[in-house]
Order: C-alpha cells, then structure tokens, then sequence
C-alpha cells in the first residue's frame, strides 16, 4: 500500500520531463495515486502525452488557464470519468520575459496582468471548479517561490504574482477548511526548468544556492516531489493554508535572496 493508493487527482503544469510537476508526477505515482494530466498547447502536447502515458495515465486534456471554459471543462470530464477526485496540483507559471529582464518599475499594465493571471488567479478558478468533485479530505496544492515575499533580482513581476498566489492560499485554506479540503503551497528552491529559463541570472541563483543553503545545494523536482507527496496525502490530514520551503533551507539565510 502507498500513501496515494485509492488517491486520484489531475496535474496541471507538465511541460517536459523536467517539469517540478513531472517530478511531483512521479513521486505521487510511485505512492500509487491514479493521475489526469493536462497541456497548455498543441507543441507540449507532443511532450506531455507520452510522459501521461508512461505513467498509465488515460485522461489527458488541454486546458490553458487564462480561459475559466477551459478549466470548467476538465473538472466535468473529471467528474464523468471518475466522479470524485482526491487531489489537485497546480503548476503554472507566466510572465513576460521582458518584464524579468527590465527594471520592475516598467512592467506594463498589460504584462502585470498577464503574470497575475496565469500564475496567481488560475488557482482561484481552479479551486473553484473543483470544489464540487473534491472529496473531503481533498488536498490542492500549488508552486511560490522566495520571490514572494523578499526582492529576488530579475524575478519582478513574478514575485508579486507570486505574494498573490501566497495570499490566495491562505483565503482559499480559510474558505475550504470547513468542507475538509486543505490547500496550500510549496516554495521551492531555484531548479533548471523552461519556466526558470526566462528569468535573468539563474545561474547567479543557483551559485548562491551552493555557497549559502544550509544544505549548500538547490533542491531536485523529485525532493519537491517527495513534499507533494505529504501535502497530498492524509500524512498532511491537520494542515493547511500553509507556505512550505523546500529549499535546502536558503530561506533562513540573513541576507538570502
Ligand atoms: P515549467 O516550465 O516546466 O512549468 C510551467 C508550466 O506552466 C508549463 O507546463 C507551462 O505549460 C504552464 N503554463 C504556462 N502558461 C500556462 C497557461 N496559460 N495555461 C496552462 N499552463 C500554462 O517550469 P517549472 O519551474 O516546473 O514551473 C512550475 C511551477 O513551479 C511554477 O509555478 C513556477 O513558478 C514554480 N517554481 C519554479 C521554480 C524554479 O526554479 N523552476 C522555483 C519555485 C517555484
């Protein structure tokens, strides 16, 4: 028995293999969780499907989630195919690259909104969709990062969509609480992925990783992985609203970030 057995859920936020939610993916399945995946385009599709289907997943369904019909329609899909559903993990991200590139000052209107949309209120929508085939007991859970809540250079408009994302957590904890479903976040340390690739100087993070982390390392997906796994499972049954570091503990670092 794994602690996922019985367990179903959908991951939304593969994009390739090294995805942290292909790491998460992977983790859940080998604690025996049953998974739908979903795919923002056409191009990942190529990718996304045959990573679903090499971990016997059968439902995998494009959803780009700036559109609600989207997301509404893999919730009903979910809920013909399998009626009620355990978990969720939310892994979605986007900002202009420009707008991680130049000062934070100029972001537009536009790309602020952007950024604020695909990667803060997507999980509001999200959730709500659903709620109604979530069991009791259920668990969502999303992706921060530092950025939230310290300036990281060049992360900008990200780590405002991120404090959102944050926020978002703990008013959807709060709501959610009452019918046994626990939301909550991981903030993972700094992991070569295409979403980290637009972001100026990853390198510089990932150096200051190895000089000051206590652990004097990043973290690997499958580490990330590891901590889905008791976020999503009943080990995680009495907690919520919470905002985790998985981050080689950089965090507690005077100065990180
Ligand atoms: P990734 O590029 O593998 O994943 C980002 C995903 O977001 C992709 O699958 C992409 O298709 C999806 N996406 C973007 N716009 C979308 C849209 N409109 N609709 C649906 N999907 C969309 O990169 P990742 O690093 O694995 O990112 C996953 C999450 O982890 C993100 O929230 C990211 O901010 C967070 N995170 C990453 C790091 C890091 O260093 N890589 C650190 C902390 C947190």
């Amino acid at each position: 028995m794994g602690l996922m057995t019985g367990k179903r859920g959908v991951i939304f936020g593969v994009a390739n293999d090294m995805s942290i939610a292909w790491g998460i993916a992977q983790q859940l399945k080998e604690q025996g969780a049953e998974m739908a995946f979903t795919y923002l385009n056409e191009a990942l599709e190529k990718r996304v499907r045959p990573l679903a289907e090499s971990l016997g997943s059968t439902v995998i369904l494009p959803c780009d989630v700036a559109r609600d019909e989207d997301i509404e329609e893999v919730f009903a899909e979910l809920g013909k195919r399998w009626g009620k559903i355990d978990f969720v993990v939310h892994a979605v991200a986007f900002a202009n690259r420009e707008d991680l590139k130049n000062p934070f000052s100029q972001t537009s209107r536009a790309g602020f909104q952007l950024a604020l949309d695909i990667s803060a209120y997507s999980l509001v929508a999200m959730t709500r969709s659903a709620m109604p085939i979530l069991n009791k007991g259920g668990s969502v859970l999303t992706l921060s990062y530092l950025g939230a809540e310290r300036v990281v250079p060049s992360y900008n408009v990200m780590g405002v969509a991120k404090a959102a994302l944050e926020a978002s957590v703990r008013y959807l904890a709060a709501e959610l609480g009452e019918q046994g479903i626990r939301v909550n976040a991981i903030s993972a340390g700094p992991i070569r992925t295409l979403a980290a690739s637009g972001i100026a100087n990853f390198k510089s993070k990932l150096k200051l990783m190895d000089d000051f982390a206590p652990l004097r390392r990043t973290v690997t997906q499958d580490e990330v992985g590891k901590s889905a796994v008791y976020f999503l499972s009943d080990l995680a049954s009495g907690v919520t609203g919470e905002i985790h570091y998985v981050d080689g503990g950089f965090n507690i670092i005077v100065g990180a970030g």
